[in-house]
């Protein structure tokens, strides 16, 4: 089948044309990412395949399935991006990637919380001067701490057991429990318990009007003093105006974001000869106590490698008319 790639960068053909040598179909790569805007290279092609921040509106759709494309096929898992109702009403089908490699986003959180209790980056960039005063420094014992994970699916069932490894309590909040997190010792509380009692807070749910600015100035009003959250999920679930409060209270004392609302004109390209505008973004970075990393947090050569295996069976079970056990629809 022939397949348009949107907002495809080196790494996404490599492990594509490599897992395609399986498969046969006729892939095209374009950098650049799929919108109104761009929606006309895909002319002549039965499929695309998009990624994250690529903004699969009704418009846009509407645009596609004019130029006779059939098939939507997501190289991720999340789906916030795409309108499922307006997809069904045109007879596109969308199919993603649900999960392929859960330890590469759990870990990933790991990288982030390490960081920031024992100031990586800050020694990082101190030895390379010369300096080795250790004053700012001080981090705390992951053990015996209390962890809270909001979503406890494939990602927050992961880290769950890294954490409960690393001697942490896990306080977890999800709609289901989760019983291997159940297994790995993790207790299931209410949110605001969640709040009140974690030291560490990290996010694995899906963005959905449920969870939109979960974390909100009433949530953060709600935790300890230093409490540090971390973000691997999507940009949305936070609401970046009150963590920057919540940061100048010292409410927050670590802040770990992979993702952020306004991401889609930053991230993923390489902006640093340029004047970046987002006001809100750059006041992020002033802080010492923030790190953040450009949505990075599904990229291991294993997880590239999944995407990629995944995304094209599931072309070939689209292009054969077979039912697809990784396709959306709108609930
Ligand atoms: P999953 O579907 O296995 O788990 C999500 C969990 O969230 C489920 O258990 C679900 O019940 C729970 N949930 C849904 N609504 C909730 C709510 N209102 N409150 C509490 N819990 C709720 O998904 P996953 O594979 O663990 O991925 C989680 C998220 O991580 C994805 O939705 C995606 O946005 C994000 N993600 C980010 C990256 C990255 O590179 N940064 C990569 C992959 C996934």
């Amino acid at each position: 089948m022939k397949v348009a790639f949107f907002s495809s960068k080196a790494y996404d053909r490599t492990f594509f044309e490599a897992a395609n040598a399986d498969y046969g179909h006729d892939l095209q790569f374009f950098e650049t990412g799929l919108s109104l805007g761009t929606v006309q290279l895909a002319t002549g092609f039965r499929a695309v395949c998009s990624f994250v921040n690529d903004r699969l509106d009704a418009i846009t759709l509407e645009a596609l399935a004019e130029l006779g494309v059939e098939h939507v096929a997501l190289r991720c898992a999340g789906f916030n991006q795409v309108d499922l109702s307006a997809a069904e009403r045109l007879g596109l089908r969308v199919v993603r990637v649900p999960a392929y490699s859960p330890h590469a986003v759990a870990e990933h959180a790991i990288a982030l919380i390490l960081t920031l209790n024992r100031k990586i980056h800050r020694a990082y960039a101190r030895t390379r001067e010369g300096n080795f005063a250790l004053d700012g420094l001080v981090g705390f014992d992951l053990n015996g701490c209390t962890v809270g994970i909001i979503g406890t699916g494939r990602i927050g069932a992961v880290l769950t057991q890294i954490l409960r490894g690393f001697g942490c309590h896990v306080l977890a909040h999800d709609l289901v429990e989760n019983p291997d997190c159940l297994a790995a010792g993790a207790v299931y509380t209410d949110l605001d318990q969640l709040w009140q009692e974690a030291q560490i807070i990290s996010l694995h749910c899906p963005l959905t009007p449920q969870t939109y600015h979960l974390v909100n100035r009433e949530a953060i009003a709600k935790m300890q003093p230093g409490t540090m959250l971390i973000n691997t999920s999507r940009g949305g679930l936070v609401d970046t105006q009150a963590v920057i409060e919540g940061l100048k209270l010292k409410r927050i004392g670590a802040l770990g974001l992979d993702v952020y609302e306004q991401e889609e004109p930053l991230f993923f390209q390489d902006h640093s000869t340029e004047i970046i505008h987002d006001d809100v973004f750059q006041r992020l970075l002033t802080f010492p106590n923030v790190v953040i990393t450009g949505h990075q947090a599904f990229l291991t050569d294993t997880a590239l490698h999944n995407i990629a295996e995944t995304t094209l069976s599931n072309l070939t079970d689209l292009e054969q008319g077979r039912a697809c056990p990784n396709q959306l629809f709108a609930g």
